[in-house]
């Protein structure tokens, strides 16, 4: 019988689950929305969809259960903290419940870490081995591989480069500072700097589309996006010289628009030899990657347990 890892990547709004094979193919896949009410409504949704995936898999016991969630503290014991469009699930132990429910081994991980190593394992930055992804979604999330591995801090808290200060007295951050990249360039940022330009606007879809019927102030958002976004990565470019960024989530879609200034101050702020070494490309596996990543994760924890 095939070993099967099941995974889950757990949004604000949506769940999905997939149950994938060592070699990354995804043999049962399920979604469904994320209730928004408390905590036992959020966990047996969340068992409902692990046990609705191993059913249509055919699997009765997984080599692991994998959750990628979007916890912004230690997610070593399996404790989530921290999800500002998740409180119900806050300081919930989900490492334990699904040890209970499932009994194999649980690995809980951090959304835009899965969504990074899943982008190296079968998207955008394969071979790679010195990696920052970026999660430009409602909020945003980064992920880390150095040298070829997870970087995950002493905590296992590492990665959280959306809350990198961009302007130290910009607007307030959900994190408790002020002027963090994710107040520029989330999908939320986007929205706050187009209503305050005049636009009429509710999604940073809605800028996207003025920008590109050709907007000016539209435009001169994304720009001003782009600008934040290219000083924190010239940072980024000169502290972990990597060799690939790659950008994924929704509000990655405007990239066209957040691409110049984002080059621009890589240009002028970052040190020749690691901003010439450095490509910055866009995600390949759009919502998979999170799913996939989790499951590459605890397929490598396993690799020391079995032949
Ligand atoms: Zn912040």
């Amino acid at each position: 019988m095939k070993k099967i890892v099941v995974a889950m990547d757990l949004g604000g709004t949506n769940m999905r689950f997939a149950a994938v094979l060592r070699d990354g193919r995804i043999v049962a896949s399920h979604r469904r929305s994320t209730p928004r009410t408390d905590t036992a409504s959020v966990v047996s949704s969340i068992i409902s969809g692990f046990s609705k995936v191993l059913d249509l898999s055919k699997t009765r016991t997984p080599l692991a259960v994998a959750a990628a969630v979007p916890t912004t503290s230690s997610t070593l014991s399996g404790v989530l903290s921290k999800l500002p469009n998740l409180p119900a699930l806050d300081d919930f132990g989900l490492g334990d419940v699904l040890r209970g429910e499932f009994l194999a081994p649980v690995l809980v991980v951090n959304d835009a870490t899965s969504a990074t190593i899943g982008e190296n394992w079968l998207g955008a930055s394969t071979g790679a081995k010195n990696v920052i992804g970026f999660t430009l979604g409602t909020g945003v999330g980064g992920g880390l591989i150095i040298d070829g591995r997870p970087h995950t801090g002493a905590n296992g808290s590492a990665g959280e480069l959306g809350h990198i200060c961009v302007e130290p007295s910009g607007p307030p951050c959900g994190c408790g500072s002020n002027g963090c990249l994710e107040q520029y360039v989330s999908g939320t940022a986007i929205v706050r700097m187009a209503k305050d330009a005049g636009l009429k606007v509710t999604t940073s879809k809605d800028v996207f589309e003025l920008a590109r019927a050709g907007n000016e102030h539209a435009i001169e958002v994304f720009g001003i996006a782009g600008r934040a976004f290219g000083v924190v990565l010239s940072g980024l470019v000169n502290t972990l010289n990597p060799d690939k960024i790659v950008i994924g989530g929704g509000v990655s879609k405007a990239w066209q628009f957040l691409r110049p200034s984002v080059l621009s101050e890589v240009k002028a702020r970052a040190f020749e030899i690691p901003a010439s070494h450095v490509t910055i490309v866009r995600a390949k596996l759009g919502d998979r990657a999170g799913v996939l990543g989790a499951a590459r994760i605890a397929y490598l924890n396993s690799a020391g347990m079995e032949s």
